[in-house]
């Protein structure tokens, strides 16, 4: 299991009135995310929700907005930097990313997350050594 897991906040009730219907409901996607949550409680792990809007319209590569997909439009095509991906895969390191940015470091220990290399343990270290300078 991840050590931190960012979730889009999507009000799955509102969205349920709106295009997709009742499906969203039936899915069980609120139920799914509540469930989520307690479990990354009980194991001790980071769970937050980040902003949902334009998850799917940033190249999350250069941050670029590349427009509104249509759903049936599977792949992430920047024209600015030529990233190309699948459509789900951008919009999970977009959230990804706005979940790092959201985090509040606990210390200054490196760690390494799992997925896309990423490393939490460089926006720490950029704010401690912030700090130390204005010590
Ligand atoms: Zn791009």
């Amino acid at each position: 299991m991840a050590d931190m897991i960012f979730v889009e906040d999507i009000n799955f009730k509102m969205t349920a009135k709106g295009f997709l219907g009742k499906q969203m409901l039936d899915g069980g996607f609120g139920q799914f995310r509540d469930l989520l949550s307690w479990v990354c409680w009980k194991r001790g792990k980071y769970f937050a929700q980040v902003d949902h809007k334009y998850t799917s319209q940033i190249c999350p590569e250069c941050g670029t907005h590349t427009g509104k997909k249509e759903l049936d439009q599977r792949v992430h095509v920047c024209d600015e930097c030529g990233y190309q991906t699948s459509r789900d895969h951008a919009s999970s390191r977009v959230i990804l990313q706005r979940g790092l940015n959201n985090v509040v470091p606990m210390d200054c220990r490196e760690r390494k997350l799992s997925g896309n290399g990423v490393l939490s343990g460089v926006l720490c270290l950029d704010k401690c050594r912030s700090r130390n300078v204005s010590a």
